[in-house]
């Protein structure tokens, strides 16, 4: 079959791509066998299958200290963040957590943890089952700068799936060319819909934009509390990087 006999040469050029609408020379979409749920799709990076903890490590360099039980991870208090070896700029990215199952703590104090892109922008990880806290640190919060469009969590024990999909700030040496936009969904719940976010999160600091490199790693946070990961991956956004 010739290619172009998929589409046509005589129609409009599309202003951003140079293309014919429908343009059968257009590059074809890549093939992504898709997942299950349980399954990532064929082109992701698996950052965390269950197995073990080969894809992290701990903020020193060292070998992460968390432990792998049942195809999950778990937080080991005071082992401290881990964080992926490799590195990555945009990305979607599907991580699932649950909450301890004993419950204890009130507020920020409850089943707390962090998925922090590129190391420095914390969406967090938090047990607001029947438990309040600051708005901007419920779960699924950018932590510090924006509340969740709704607590979508479940109940301690049962698994969360977060689908995020992040775009890098972009720098050029101290200025900032671009700022970070984040999309969130908590079990198929949109928390945030293309977000701007106001620099790196912090604690009880106003946020702001350190500049840093095109990529990061994604780090997980050990915030004293026992909660559980499982079935992580990421898929590269930006084509410079795959
Ligand atoms: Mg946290």
């Amino acid at each position: 079959m010739k290619i172009d006999s998929l589409g046509y040469q005589d129609t409009p050029i599309l202003p951003d791509s140079g293309f014919h609408v429908h343009d059968g020379l257009r590059p074809q979409p890549v093939v992504v066998t898709p997942g299950d749920g349980t399954v990532p799709p064929s082109d992701a990076v698996v950052l965390f299958d269950g197995s073990d903890l080969s894809q992290w490590e701990s903020l020193d360099g060292g070998a992460a200290k968390w432990t792998v039980t049942d195809g999950w991870m778990v937080v080991v208090p005071k082992t401290g963040n881990i964080r992926t070896k490799q590195e990555f700029g945009s990305i979607q990215l599907h991580v699932e957590f649950a909450s301890p199952t004993d419950v204890k703590g009130e507020g920020q104090g409850r089943g707390n943890s962090g998925v922090f892109l590129m190391g420095l922008y914390e969406i967090q990880v938090l047990d607001n089952y029947d438990n309040p806290t600051y708005p901007d640190g419920t779960v699924g919060g950018i932590y510090g700068q924006y509340p969740p469009m709704a607590n979508a969590v479940r109940k301690p024990g049962e698994w969360n799936y977060y689908d995020i999909v992040w775009e890098t700030p972009l720098f050029d040496g101290e200025t900032l060319l671009r700022p970070a936009y984040v999309t969130v969904f908590l079990n198929n719940i949109l928390l945030h819909h293309r977000r701007k976010l106001l620099g790196k999160t912090d604690h009880r600091v106003a946020p702001e934009y350190v500049p840093h490199g095109p990529t990061g790693p994604l780090m997980l946070q050990d915030h004293g509390d026992l909660v559980k990961f499982r079935n992580i991956w990421v898929r590269r956004l930006d084509p410079a990087e795959s």
